[in-house]
This record gives C-alpha cells, structure tokens and sequence, in this order.
C-alpha cells in the first residue's frame, strides 16, 4: 500500500489556480490508492504581530504579492464536507506554517487549539539586508553553494526557535530552483549542511518530509537522516493540482524503503524505522 500524502493545497492556499478542488484532490488520493491525504494549506504572514521575532531581523515582510491569509473556518468546513462526502478516506487537516520562527504569536494564534492533524514546518522567505525575500531570489545576490548554506542556516533557526511544527517540509528548497547550466546541484556538497539540519530535526524527535515535488532525495540523504537519529519519515506531493496528489510516490517509497525506513500497521502513520 502507498503512504498518506501528508501535502496537499487545494483552493484554500492563495498560491493555487483555478484547477485547485479539495473535493477532486480526494477522488484523485481514492483513485491511485492512498490511504489519507492531508490538506496543509499554506500559513504564510507579511506583517509581524506583538510577539513576533520578524521585527528584529526584517523591516519589510512582504516577500511576495500574492499571500493572503487563511480562511481557516471555510477551510475547515471543507474539510468537515469532504470527510462526508468520501467517507471510505482519511482526511487529515493540516497547515504549512512558513517561517514559523520569524512569526512565532502570528501562526501559534491560528495553529494552537485547534486540533490540526499535521502541521508542516517550512521556509520559502529568508531574511536577507533587512528585509524578508524569497529564498530563489538569492540566486544572482551570491555564489549558488551560498545560497543552500544561508538557506540551511535558516532551517536551523526554524528548527530551533519553533515547536510549533512536527514535519519539516521540503528541508532543501532552493534546489527547485538551482540555476540551470553545467554545475548540477550535488547532495553530497552539502552533506555537512543536510546532517546538520537532520541532526537538530531528529533531536527533538520531529519528522523529515520527502517530499516529491522538489528533486527526489537520494537513498543517501535518507540515510543521513537515519545516521543522525532521524526515525520517521512523511510523505508529501506538495500538490497545488489534483492530479498531482501522490505523484511519484513509487519511486519515493523505494527510496524509503532502500533506506530502511517502512510502513507500520497503521496505514495512516508515518514510515518509520
Ligand atoms: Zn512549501
Ligand atoms: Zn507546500
């Protein structure tokens, strides 16, 4: 059987298209054989409040134009429909907290007490000459191997400075974006910076995302995560289209799995050592 998809935005995350459909992601998850699926639609904030770290690092939070906030009652009453609607799948509700550390009373508002079944942890914004930018924009502002480090350096922090999360999500992100040309991105140069990050991560007994949008982790980087004390691992399509929804799961499991990490009894769980 293939994991949950612990990933998902639908129409409820303000990055989506018009394609984006809750109600169709869970047809698709039922359709390719999931287990559960979990919408973690997007917490992002542009502005600090009291409480807030952001102030202190960045005068302007604005990293980019199209972020709104979460309706998170119509979002929830989605939920609540689709688990009518589609009784024979487990629908997990979630967020995907951005930069949790830097709006720590922002987020923690909206996240504690409520009863979120999996909330993610990521970074997309960095702090960067007083302002918060988003972290592909750093390449072109210094050496391509320095922008993995400074974002590293910030998955740190997040880590760190947040408990507000118990998956980090996409742990290298701006390798989506890695700058096309004759030097590939290697996982094996930043082998220090991913045991790092792993290391604090397992530390405090969180969960590593695979996550199948961003190039496939190598059996290698999973074994990091082992080495350093990792012992879960979620799955994430990071979908913002139905049809995406449990995309290359196959070949994820097989990464998983050659790392030897393996599905528990209950289906809906993490994998896990
Ligand atoms: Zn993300
Ligand atoms: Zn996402």
């Amino acid at each position: 059987m293939l994991p949950a998809d612990n990933h998902v935005h639908t129409e409820w995350s303000y990055d989506t298209s018009h394609e984006a459909s809750m109600t169709r992601s869970c047809e698709q998850a039922l359709a390719i054989g999931l287990p559960a699926i979990a919408f973690t639609e997007h917490l992002e904030f542009t502005a600090g409040r009291e409480g807030d770290a952001i102030a202190g690092v960045a005068t302007d939070a604005r990293w980019w134009s199209r972020i709104k906030p979460l309706d998170v009652t119509g979002y929830l009453a989605a939920v609540q429909e689709c688990r009518e609607r589609f009784p024979e799948l487990r629908i997990l509700s979630g967020v995907e907290a951005g930069e949790a550390h830097l709006f720590a009373a922002s987020a923690g508002a909206i996240v504690r007490g409520r009863a979120f079944d999996r909330v993610l942890g990521s970074v997309h914004a960095v702090p960067y000459k007083g302002k918060l930018v988003a972290a592909d924009a750093l390449f072109g502002s210094m050496p391509d191997h320095d922008v993995m480090g400074y974002y590293f350096a910030e998955i740190l922090r997040l880590i760190e400075d947040s408990d507000l999360f118990e998956v980090l999500a996409h742990v290298d992100f701006p390798r989506r974006y890695w700058p096309k040309g004759p030097h590939l991105f290697r996982e094996e140069d930043f082998e220090e910076e991913y045991r790092w990050v792993m290391r604090a991560l397992a530390q405090t007994g969180r969960v590593l995302e695979i996550n199948t949008k961003t190039p496939l982790a190598s059996v290698a980087m999973v074994q990091w995560w082992r080495a350093e004390g990792g012992t879960a691992v979620s799955f994430g399509s990071d979908a913002h289209l139905p049809r995406r929804v449990g995309d290359r799961f196959k070949l994820a499991v097989d990464v998983v799995e050659a790392a030897g990490f393996k599905a528990g009894r209950d289906p809906y769980d993490f994998w896990r050592v």
